[in-house]
């Protein structure tokens, strides 16, 4: 047991509980909620927020031995403990799997992330929690409970994409695809009202697609596009066409960052899990110490909501580091930020020390 306060990964929140505890197996997480009035659960504590803490006992499946066990006659895999996206996807790319989508960074955990909804991006592809096909968890009173999509088709939904509000998942089952390739290209200086404009035809064009801009001036600064490679649609004509450079050179999203920690782009082919996340394992993603926020519109409401945050560009960018806009397709999951409608994205990349009053970045 720790009884050092904890903090998240970015350190913009220290969890108030002093009692963070590390069970090895699932009969010490039963014995923990069996005699315990509060507890809380975190996987890699990549949330910015308090949502998965509490004031009785936290408990973390950091030691609880962890496991991938894949079962190619139904395509797909179960996870135990806190395995993460970096480790799954390796582990399934080697046997010839993929999934079908990915968030920018592989380093958090596969069940904390289904567990908030966390998505990618590509108008065909719901996110990561859209995969679950089963879990097992632990209730509040111990007890071990096994739920899967087709058994239980009335409350899986609820399930799925749940905050840790009703019990420790220990095992999730996930659908899974054959690997594929895919390539990535980066395109800068979108033009503000072409990305508006055509933004349907620029979110066809590519299995998953980013913009990020600060808001503060006429242009998209970079247009992340992510495309299969035996998909043949070719973004680079649009993109042109529509007056966007493409990139001479690796970037990294954040203005005057090495993209060491990036995924290859330069339209190099490579492995899903090479290019579906912006980040690499091994590197610190993003900023590492910052804030990020994020709100949902409903797709069709994308553009009126673009050009609502771009009147207070100059207001905003001060405290910014970059801002991402992304789709996501609808989906069932009663707590998803899509349910039942596609969803643009639009996620603040910020510092968490106060922006200086010249507006310069600290
Ligand atoms: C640099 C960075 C980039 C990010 N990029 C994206 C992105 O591209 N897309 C996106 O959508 N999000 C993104 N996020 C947010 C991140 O994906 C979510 O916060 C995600 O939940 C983190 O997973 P975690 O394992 O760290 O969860 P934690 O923060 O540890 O926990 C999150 C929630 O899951 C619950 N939980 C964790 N483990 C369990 C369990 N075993 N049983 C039951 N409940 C559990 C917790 O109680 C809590 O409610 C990013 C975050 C960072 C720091």
């Amino acid at each position: 047991m720790n009884t050092q306060p904890e903090r998240n990964w970015s350190g913009n929140y220290t969890y108030r509980t002093q009692r963070v505890v590390y069970p090895r197996t699932v009969e010490d997480i039963q014995n923990i909620l069996a005699s315990s009035t509060h507890v809380g659960v975190i996987g890699t504590r990549h949330t910015f927020n308090d949502v998965a803490d509490t004031d009785g006992t936290l408990i973390s499946l950091r030691d609880v031995e962890t496991g991938i066990h894949l079962d190619p006659r139904l395509s797909r895999v179960t996870v135990t403990g806190s395995v993460t996206y970096g480790q799954l996807a390796d582990d399934l790319d080697k046997r010839g799997y993929a999934l079908h989508n990915m968030a920018s960074l592989p380093h958090i955990s596969v069940i904390g992330a289904c567990m908030t909804g966390t998505h990618g991006s590509g108008q065909q592809h719901g996110n990561l929690a859209t995969a679950v096909e089963g879990i097992e968890f632990i209730a509040a009173d111990g007890t071990r409970h096994q739920r899967t999509r087709t058994e239980h088709a009335g409350e899986f939904d609820g399930l799925v994409v749940g905050l840790g509000a009703y019990g420790i998942v220990t095992r999730m089952t996930l659908n899974v695809l054959p690997r594929f390739e895919m390539r990535q290209n980066v395109y800068l200086d979108l033009p503000f009202e072409q990305a508006l404009t055509h933004f349907d035809a620029i979110q066809s064009s590519a299995y998953s697609v980013s913009y990020f801009t600060d808001w503060s001036s006429d242009r998209i600064n970079q247009v992340w596009l992510k495309s299969v490679v035996s998909d043949k649609t070719d973004s680079s004509t649009l993109m042109r066409d529509l007056g966007a450079v493409p990139a001479s050179t690796h970037v990294h999203p954040l203005p005057d960052s090495s993209a060491e920690p990036c995924t290859e782009q330069m339209g190099v082919i490579g492995a899903w899990h090479d290019r579906l996340p912006h980040f690499r394992m091994g590197f610190t993603p993003s900023a590492g110490q910052e804030i990020q926020t994020e709100y949902f519109v409903d797709r069709a409401q994308f553009t009126a909501a673009a050009r609502a945050v771009r009147e207070l560009g100059a207001e905003i960018a001060p405290a910014l580091f970059t801002s991402e806009i992304r789709t996501v397709k609808a989906d069932t999951l009663w707590m998803s930020p899509c349910y039942k409608r596609d969803a643009s994205g639009f996620t603040s990349h910020g510092s968490r020390i106060r922006p200086k009053s010249n507006g310069s970045r600290p």
